[in-house]
């Protein structure tokens, strides 16, 4: 009788890449220029465009 082993998850690459299949790595969060003066500060996202400063001030 053949002893079935369960086999392990298969090591697909694509599947690593599904993980954020729509976040382009452009838009992870890092260092981005302030839309309003144009300070370079660390974003949280693609969405944050504005320094902590000029975020505050509105
Ligand atoms: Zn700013």
């Amino acid at each position: 009788m053949p002893q079935q082993r369960a086999a392990p998850a298969p090591s697909d690459p694509a599947d690593a890449e599904e993980i954020s299949p729509y976040r382009a790595k452009r838009d992870a969060p890092g260092d981005r220029v302030c839309m309003s003066c144009s300070k370079t500060f660390p974003s949280l996202g693609w969405h944050n465009r504005l320094c902590r400063d000029c975020a505050k001030r509105g």
